[in-house]
């Protein structure tokens, strides 16, 4: 049989599975689902197959276990590391998760939901405030990623710091493996010392181990007070103590702590209708905090105002706006999560998401824009983050009046300059977004040669064929 008809053949045993209808084979089509987000990757696939339930994902594995077809499985697409779309050869499918999408069970004695792997975030979040409970994962794309994806990439986001990121929300999986078996492991338990805790192997690997088709997540009592507020620091140091003297007075009330460079605000200023600063006077870098309290009890907004003054009395804050409407809050967090949007439409930059410990972000951000000036002259930093969780988005735009292609194609270099540094800070150089193919050749740089081949060794074990994802990664 020729490629041709193979492959129209193995079309069409898709089609006798999940319904003709749910498998896409026209280029138009399959466009957005072979193009990443940044427009950065654009691959090719044999087609889309879209399956509506876990047996018929299974069977679609089987069949491309026994034609040794690889399979990108993807839910959102919102990804940024170019892991959910396929290569260029049009040898793969895309096993699109979006039909998967309901909402198995909910337990509220449990304090869990399980979900189907297609369910978008911000569904799961509506699921729970009904039941009047949080799921507290929630980041800027959570109106069109899915829960798997959350899953796959270990998603963060921006109350990490409280609650931990999507690893620390999985209570069990259902996963189909490489080879077309159902693993169940949807156990509801928070206690469970059965032997090696499998479903972390999924957790983070980027669809390279197997399709993640449902999961059971933990919930949390919604919170009845929340306070934000808009802070300026001298430096990163002082934000790092204030965070500390902050979790000293209220303890896990600090449910996101972020940190945003003048640059950063000039930027969003500038490009964003229709936002303000908070404060009158202009600072080098600012924080925005919120707490909450899941109990009335102690009132948050007199606590924050007690501790920013206490910080203001230590120099470490030198001025502070507390939200008093939930409108004001809503502006506050406007400004920053219009920070990427705002360095897109300045122009080109490199992207860095790393994290390190704490205690090192100061250090880190303060010889970065040492080594970053002294190599790149005229580089612009746009610095911001989840600082409370040792995560930061450590951006280079193009100097002012440099062509985009010529500042591109400096990226290696520049990721070289930046990641070396995050390693000698005994950091990470995906702290949120993973691997994928973006950062897929930098890891055996920063990752010990004893940890690859341990990768590797589950890789070939759990994928022998290397049909999930490949090219991903490893
Ligand atoms: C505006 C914007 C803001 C963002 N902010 C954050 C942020 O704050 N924190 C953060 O962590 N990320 C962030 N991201 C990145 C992205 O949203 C997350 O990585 C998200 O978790 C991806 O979900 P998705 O459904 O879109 O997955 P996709 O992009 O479709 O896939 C991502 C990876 O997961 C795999 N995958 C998808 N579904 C499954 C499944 N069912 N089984 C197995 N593997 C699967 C894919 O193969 C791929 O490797 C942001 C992205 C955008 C565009």
């Amino acid at each position: 049989m020729s490629i041709h008809n193979s492959a129209r053949a193995l079309t069409s045993e898709f089609g006798a599975i999940v319904g003709a209808g749910n498998v896409l084979t026209d280029r138009a089509q399959l466009l957005p689902y072979v193009t990443d987000w940044r427009g950065r990757y654009v691959g090719n696939a044999l087609c889309v197959v879209r399956p509506g339930n876990s047996a018929e994902t299974a069977a679609v594995v089987r069949l491309c276990a026994q034609s040794n077809t690889p399979i990108v499985t993807q839910g959102g697409n919102t990804g940024l590391c170019g892991a959910s779309v396929p290569d260029q050869t049009g040898s793969a499918i895309v096993l699109s998760m979006t039909r998967m999408r309901s909402v198995r069970a909910l337990d509220l004695a449990n304090n869990t939901i399980c979900v189907e792997a297609g369910c978008v975030l911000a569904h799961v979040q509506q699921a729970a405030a009904t039941a009047e409970r949080l799921f507290p994962i929630s980041l800027a794309a959570e109106g069109s990623c899915t829960i798997g994806g959350n899953i796959a990439t270990n998603a963060g986001g921006v109350q990490v710091l409280r609650y931990g990121s999507m690893r620390e929300q999985v209570l069990g999986l259902e996963v189909v493996l490489p080879d077309g078996r159902i693993w169940n492991g949807l156990r509801g338990l928070r206690k469970d010392n059965t032997g090696y805790d499998l479903k972390h192997v999924f957790i983070g690997a980027e669809g390279t181990l197997g399709v993640i088709t449902a999961a059971v997540l933990k919930l949390y009592p919604r919170a009845r007070q929340q306070v934000t507020a808009w802070a300026s620091v001298a430096n990163p140091a002082d934000a790092v103590t204030l965070l500390q003297a902050l979790r000293e007075h209220v303890g896990e009330r600090v449910t996101a702590f972020e940190l945003v460079s003048h640059f950063c605000l000039e930027l969003v200023l500038k490009h964003i209708p229709g936002v303000r600063d908070p404060l009158t006077d202009a600072c080098s870098w600012y924080v925005l905090i919120e707490l909450s309290d899941e109990s009335n009890t102690t009132p948050l907004a007199a606590g924050l105002e007690h501790c920013l003054e206490r910080a203001y009395e230590q120099q470490w804050v030198t001025n502070a706006a507390i939200a008093e409407s939930g409108a004001q809050a809503q502006a506050m967090w406007s400004l920053r999560e219009h920070i990427s949007e705002a360095q897109r439409l300045e122009g080109a930059n490199i992207k860095h998401d790393v994290s390190m410990p704490l205690s090192h972000i100061a250090a880190f951000i303060e010889t970065g824009q040492q080594r970053v000036s002294q190599a790149f002259p005229g580089a612009r930093l746009v610095v911001f983050g989840h600082v409370g969780d040792g995560n930061v988005h450590y951006n280079v735009s193009a100097p002012l009046g440099q062509d985009t292609r010529g500042f591109l194609a400096s990226a290696p270099a520049v990721n070289r300059v930046v990641h070396d540094l995050v390693h000698e800070h005994g950091g990470s150089i995906s702290a949120e977004h993973g691997i994928g193919q973006l950062k897929r050749d930098e890891l055996p740089r920063y990752k010990s040669a004893l940890e690859l081949d341990l990768m590797r060794t589950l890789k070939r074990a759990w994928d022998p064929h290397n049909i999930m994802n490949p090219g991903k990664v490893l």
